[in-house]
């Protein structure tokens, strides 16, 4: 039951993991893939926007040379810009408007006008001035060709290092179907490409000035640019299979945590009521005098303090646990020498009185070791108890400290079943237990091999095991010397 409703949470935190982190990132995706397919578009508006500024600068200062080549005009000065100058006696209609407007200026002032005469469309100035016959409006007409170099000669004294080529161009043709594919030829076979086109004025009205840059500028800019998206999408995706993966290893993780915690719980109760039950029975047996004569009486009290040893061991080795997880166990390290310490774990084993014996063998002069004598001593004992609890009824271990170049190994070697491969990093984690049946049936909570790990870590040492399966297994502690 509670495994069925670990499930399903572990199930509702898998669904908010999808709902909030992969959902958005696909919607974040498609907006990449939308901004991939529109790079070049983009780029192209960028370019527009970017020369527009440009061309308008550049239109001002190419009115203002205008505005110049006038003055010259009504000064009586000679400027290129302008091509011929005749007085304006009697206006064509076209110019008849720009003349009424001239005809009110002061001397010196000017408008500009133009033509279209046939396929040639003209540019004027039309200047007051003071001449020997008086005041009167004279009809400059401006050298459109000269104009044209002079938008060159401008631009670059404006944008010394720009790549750009700028251009006054001449009245567009009305779109007709022929035109129309006449200017894509034109346009595939050329070696630029206009970014941007503004409309200018009179005298030049109808003239556009346009910026070319060479070859295609928006593709290698949106390739660029594209690549970079891409690379950033997979690079995206990428983080996200990999959180992803990450953070299912740790839901993962946690739910076989749990589930360990509620079969450690499940163990505990069991080994809590195991001795429990022959306490009270024995306790029974006494009060109601159903033991007869001293001896059973004795055999009784020695199996109550038994099963009373038992308990305590227990509920000591879940107070050790809780201790060495919280980091409240201190150890006081001590020099000590190793016969010693194997000594004390000797008498400790022999009050247990557990139904085995084992040998003891020892490299002369080993050097002594920091320890603190109970701690160690427990880590040694737990290996005994499971070498114990794990062999069959033939058997035979053995202690052994040893030389380990500059440490020194203590080993716990049985002739039990060995540990299966798959367990043998697990068995060192909290709460584990090996799935096989002898493991399955045999009392035990899972601690005794993290608290020794536990404890020989906090003196610097570490836990090792070599193990056939069938043969037996040689755990062994590797501490280093003092
Ligand atoms: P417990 O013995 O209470 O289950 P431990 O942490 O001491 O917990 O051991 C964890 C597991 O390691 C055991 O359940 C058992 O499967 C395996 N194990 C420990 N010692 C031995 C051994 N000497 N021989 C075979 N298996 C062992």
């Amino acid at each position: 039951m509670a495994e069925t409703s670990e499930l399903i949470e572990f199930r509702r935190a898998f669904v908010w993991l999808l709902c909030g982190m992969l959902l958005p990132s696909v919607a974040l995706v498609a907006f990449g893939v939308v901004a991939v397919a529109n790079e070049r578009a983009a780029v192209e508006r960028r370019l527009a926007v970017e020369y527009d500024a440009r061309l308008r600068t550049l239109s001002l200062d190419l009115l203002a040379r205008l505005d110049r080549a006038a003055d010259a005009v009504a000064a009586r000065r000679i400027d290129p810009l302008v091509a011929n100058i005749r007085p304006l006696a009697s206006p064509p209609p076209e110019l008849a408007e720009a003349a009424r407007r001239a005809a009110t200026l002061p001397v010196g002032g000017h408008v500009f006008a133009n033509t279209d005469s046939g396929n040639e469309r003209r540019a004027y100035a039309l200047v007051r001035a003071v001449r020997e016959s008086g005041e009167q409006t004279l009809l400059a007409q401006l050298d459109v060709a000269g104009i044209a170099s002079q938008v060159q000669r401008l631009a670059e004294l404006k944008y010394p290092r720009e790549a750009a080529a700028f251009r006054l161009v001449p009245p567009r043709e009305p779109v007709a179907a022929l035109a129309a594919l006449r200017r894509i030829v034109a346009e595939a076979g050329q070696a630029g490409t206009v970014v941007s086109r503004i409309a200018l004025g009179p005298p030049l009205e109808a003239f556009a000035l346009v910026a070319e840059l060479p070859g295609d500028p928006a593709g290698p800019l949106a390739f660029r640019n594209r690549t970079l998206y891409i690379a950033l999408l997979v690079l995206l995706y990428v983080g996200i299979g990999v959180g992803f993966g990450l953070t299912l290893r740790e839901m993962r993780r946690a739910y076989k945590l749990s589930r360990l915690k509620t079969d450690f719980v499940a163990n505990i109760s069991h080994e809590l009521r195991t001795p429990l039950t022959s306490v009270r029975l024995f306790a029974e047996t006494l009060r109601e005098g159903r033991a007869v004569g001293p001896e059973e009486v004795n055999e009784c009290v020695v199996l109550l303090s038994a099963e009373a040893d038992r308990l305590s061991r227990l509920v000591e080795k879940l107070l050790d646990w809780s201790r060495l997880e919280s980091g409240r166990a201190a150890l006081e390290l001590e020099r000590t020498d190793v016969p010693a310490l194997l000594e004390r774990i000797d008498v400790a084993y022999r009050a247990q009185q557990l139904p085995a014996t084992y040998k003891t063998e020892m490299d002369a002069q080993l050097p002594p070791v920091n320890v603190d004598r109970d701690a160690m001593a427990q880590v040694v004992l737990n290996l005994l108890h499971n070498a114990v609890k794990y062999t069959g009824d033939d058997k035979r271990i053995r202690v052994r400290a040893r030389r380990a170049g500059r440490n020194v190994a203590i080993e716990v070697e049985d002739n039990g079943p060995g540990v299966r491969p798959h367990d043998r990093k697990r068995i060192f984690d909290r709460y584990y237990r090996g799935d096989d049946l002898l493991s399955r049936t045999t009392e035990g909570t899972g601690l005794g091999l993290a608290i020794a790990k536990k404890i020989v870590e906090l003196h610097g040492g570490r836990i090792e095991l070599d193990s056939k399966v069938g043969e037996g297994s040689t755990f062994r502690v590797v501490l280093p010397a003092a």
